[in-house]
């Protein structure tokens, strides 16, 4: 029997980003990669052969229509005792690290979430991951000595990496029963995303508490609509000042823009451990001695007030000339 690494995520383009990466392990090792496909209603899913797929399971039913991890964990688990795959790669969303921790608790199973490579040892015959530690400071080597493995992989770590027109092998699945969940989601609210998700922005100002009052991030968002980015800010102007929704960081969003511009943002070991996927930082603090300027490619020692507006009429006068 071939050995298949199994890769499962709510989202296509995540599943598209861990089916590459999965692939690329499985051809080392000539084992096979399948997606698995929970939901609703399934259309379309042969476009998964290209992104490496060889196989793809499908469970179609109604009461998939809604992520509860509970049910869809249950259904991994029936389907891992059936079909017996080396390893399963889910998408370190909320819901998938749910679904993963409770595969491997339910089947005593090794699982490694957020990792930011995975690999097979071949010597060892175990898969290998790599996860960040100590908030970003070091990068820890794990190994999985179960089989399955369990690994969850964040949003973007890995390029969705299309290729030929290919055929794959279509599995659907009928015989699991689904249990009904003991959560019942009572109501759902729509969260407030203007533009794009900020894993997803290609520019990001980021203003700190240097910011005075909440009024004064206009300022940067001026900045942000000239320069065609995202507003975000760091954790006490959210959690604590409630000043905008999300923040970046360990405990927020962890984003890779092409640039980041922190304005008045001290660069707290929590806060970068969650920009340094970026391309370039850039960091505006009065104090010359702030943290930030350690990991920032360009840094300007400054009062933001001074210098927020100037970048603004800078711009504002290069749009009209
Ligand atoms: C478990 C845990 C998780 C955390 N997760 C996160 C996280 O995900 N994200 C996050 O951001 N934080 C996180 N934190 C909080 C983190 O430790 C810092 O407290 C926080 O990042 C500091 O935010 P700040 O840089 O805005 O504020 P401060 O550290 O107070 O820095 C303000 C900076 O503004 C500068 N400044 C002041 N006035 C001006 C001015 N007029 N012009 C220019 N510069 C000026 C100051 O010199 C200073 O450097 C976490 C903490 C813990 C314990």
């Amino acid at each position: 029997m071939v050995e298949e690494i199994w890769v499962f995520s709510e989202d296509i383009d995540l599943t598209q980003e861990l089916l590459s990466k999965a692939s690329e392990i499985a051809s080392k090792l000539n084992y096979k990669t399948a997606a698995i496909i929970l939901a609703s209603s399934i259309e379309n899913v042969s476009e998964l052969f290209q992104y490496g797929a060889d196989k793809i399971y499908t469970l179609e039913d109604e009461r998939l229509e809604k992520i509860i991890p509970e049910v869809h964990a249950d259904i991994l688990v029936k389907m891992i005792d059936k079909y017996t795959p080396i390893a399963i790669i889910i998408s370190s969303t909320k819901n998938g690290k749910d679904i993963a921790s409770k595969i491997a608790a339910r089947l005593k199973l090794g699982c490694v979430t957020e990792c930011i490579d995975v690999d097979y040892d071949i010597n060892m015959n175990v898969f290998k991951v790599k996860k960040t530690v100590y908030a970003g400071k070091a990068i820890a080597t794990e190994i999985i000595k179960s089989k399955p493995a369990v690994i969850t992989v964040p949003p973007r770590t890995f390029e969705a990496i299309k290729g030929e027109k290919r055929e794959g092998e279509i599995v659907k699945i009928s015989e699991i029963e689904i249990i009904s969940p003991r959560i019942k989601i009572v109501e759902e609210r729509e969260k407030e995303i203007r533009g794009v998700p900020l894993e997803e922005a290609e520019i990001l100002v980021v203003g700190g508490r240097g910011f005075k009052r909440k009024e004064d991030f206009k300022m940067l968002e001026e900045l942000a609509e000239l320069l065609k980015g995202q507003v975000s800010c760091s954790r006490p102007i959210s959690a604590d000042l409630k000043w905008l929704p999300d923040w970046v960081g360990l405990s927020g969003h962890k984003v890779k823009p092409k640039l980041y511009i922190g304005f008045g943002v001290s660069g707290a070991v929590q806060h970068l451990a969650g920009i340094q996927g970026s391309k370039i930082i850039v960091a505006v603090n009065k104090d010359p001695e702030a943290p930030i300027f350690k990991a920032a490619d360009y840094g300007i020692v400054g009062d933001l007030y001074e210098v927020l507006p100037a970048l603004i009429r800078a711009l504002r006068g290069r749009k009209s000339s």
